[in-house]
């Protein structure tokens, strides 16, 4: 082992953060202004490119060392983790510039980075470029900029080792257990019948050797991803164009969109590979802990309310025949995808109902037993006047969480008059929002009753407590809903 594996695994993660980049959502003009901040010598900006729609590609590099490392990140532009780890690294190179570790690093490295190689697909927060092109589909035809960039540096480094550094579903499980893929990885196939040869073989090893450092960490948590040959892709290509390449996706944590900790786990594996490469410890090391890393399984739900009985708040319809129906039991899972706040432009998690139903089988990041209850669905009304909060919590405690209000209003005056997570649309939205039921793809808004006395004992709005009985009244801002949040149902 390396002098030095101790040392990293004691660092402080936090003195070495880059805190101003906090969002999923980093857009290339943010990245440059922190890049132009970060790659003062000792990194240097070696080559740049230019995107399809003329955003600048950039190639950095650090180190002197013989053996050439090569890493790219979010070639698909919703998929930013690495991004952002990789100015964590930045950031750590300027502070420990004079440390023993670092000096003895770049006489072994010379390390090669890509951040952002999708800018045009990160504006627009989508996986593909501006032109609808999967980049990692691009690897042989190249017609993408991006792609030919990415080529063209592999071409001038010829790195021995790669990293291709992706964001995956983050609900997948880890194999058939109850556990969230938080990291997966991958040393993919150069071949359809997945053959293996020393290049693959390094990247296994590599690969076993970064699982037991996240499992240190975070415990079984590291799924495989699917190693199916992709002809088209870059990691495959790289493969088998000599370059020793691992694939580290960044899958998901319980109600964290941005992801905190998978960066940290992300920046630690890149001191962890670049340590054990410089000290030339993987050769030496098996491919078993690789070959033993569960494949990703089934797709999980965030959270889980099981046993819930289930009462009925829409009122007796003549017209729809719909009638009230007497409780049922089920379970009730519920993701919280994140959405833009369209006042504030800042992302906010909102609970959404995944499934509802006899749910046994799908896995949960979070599970609670509400057999001692009654939920009901919340439901929409026409605003109440005043608007003040108080007024507004009177009604929450009636079993309204949506409010409809006039088209003179504006909304922004409206939510600073309410210190509660509601939801306001507009009132020519009110049929399509006016909903009583907690469908799939609606937001997850319910009181929990005492099923005997039918006391309130909490009320949920869009996923989150807003009221206890014991504890009373949590602050929140409203949520001035855009029409269609439906759209929604795609990342559940
Ligand atoms: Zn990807």
């Amino acid at each position: 082992m390396s002098s030095f594996s101790g040392w990293i695994k004691t660092i402080d993660y936090p003195r070495y953060q880059f805190s101003k980049a906090v969002s999923r959502r980093i857009k290339h003009h943010e990245l440059v202004g922190y890049l132009v901040e970060l790659s003062i010598q000792p990194v240097k900006k070696v080559t740049t490119g230019t995107s399809l729609e003329k955003r600048e590609l950039f190639h950095f590099s650090w180190g002197n060392g013989p053996v050439s490392v090569l890493l790219w990140s979010q070639m698909h532009g919703n998929e930013p983790t690495a991004t952002l780890a990789i100015l964590d690294f930045f950031n750590f190179i300027q502070i420990e510039k004079e440390s023993e570790f670092l000096k003895w690093l770049s006489t072994k490295l010379t390390l090669h980075f890509i951040p952002m190689l999708n800018p045009d697909g990160a504006e627009r927060f989508q996986r593909r470029n501006s032109l609808g092109i999967d980049l990692n589909r691009d690897a042989l035809d190249l017609c993408s900029p991006e792609s030919r960039f990415l080529k063209s540096v592999k071409e001038a480094v010829n790195p021995v080792w790669g990293f291709n550094l992706h964001d995956q579903n983050p609900r997948y499980s880890v194999g058939s257990t109850d556990k969230v893929a938080v990291i997966s990885l991958l040393a993919p196939a150069f071949d359809s019948d997945r053959n293996d040869n020393q290049v693959r073989n390094r990247a296994k090893k590599l690969a076993g050797f970064l699982r037991q450092e996240v499992e240190a960490r975070i415990g079984p948590h590291v799924g495989r991803y699917d190693d199916a040959f992709g002809s088209r892709c870059f990691g495959d290509n790289m493969q088998s164009w000599g370059v020793s390449t691992v694939l580290i996706e960044s899958g998901g944590w319980y109600q964290s969109p941005d992801k905190p900790l998978i960066r940290e786990l992300n920046f630690r594996m890149f001191l962890d590979a670049f340590n054990a490469i410089a000290a030339d410890e993987i050769e030496e090391l098996s491919t078993e802990p690789y070959e033993s890393i569960p494949f990703n399984g089934s797709l999980m739900t965030e959270l889980k309310l099981e046993n819930v009985r289930l009462g009925d708040r829409r009122t007796p319809d003549p017209m729809l025949d719909r009638r009230a129906h007497p409780p049922v039991s089920v379970d009730l899972a519920i993701n919280y995808p994140p959405m833009i706040d369209w006042v504030t432009g800042v992302e906010r998690m909102i609970g959404v109902v995944a499934d509802i139903g006899d749910l046994s089988p799908l896995k949960a990041m979070a599970t609670m037993d509400f057999s001692a209850y009654l939920i009901e669905p919340m439901k929409g009304n026409f605003m109440p006047m005043p608007v003040t909060t108080d007024v507004i919590r009177r009604s929450v405690l009636e079993g309204y969480d949506t409010f409809f209000y006039p088209s003179a209003t504006d909304p922004k005056r409206l939510r600073s008059q309410i210190a509660i997570a509601v939801s306001l649309f507009r009132e020519d939205f009110f049929s399509e929002h006016h909903t009583t039921s907690l469908l799939p793809g609606e937001r997850a808004s319910f009181r929990i009753l005492d099923p005997g006395t039918r006391e309130v004992l909490s009320i949920w709005i869009n996923g989150f407590e807003v009221y206890n009985r014991d504890s009373g009244w949590q602050k929140g801002e409203p949520w001035v809903m855009p029409n269609r949040v439906k759209a929604l149902e795609v990342e559940l």
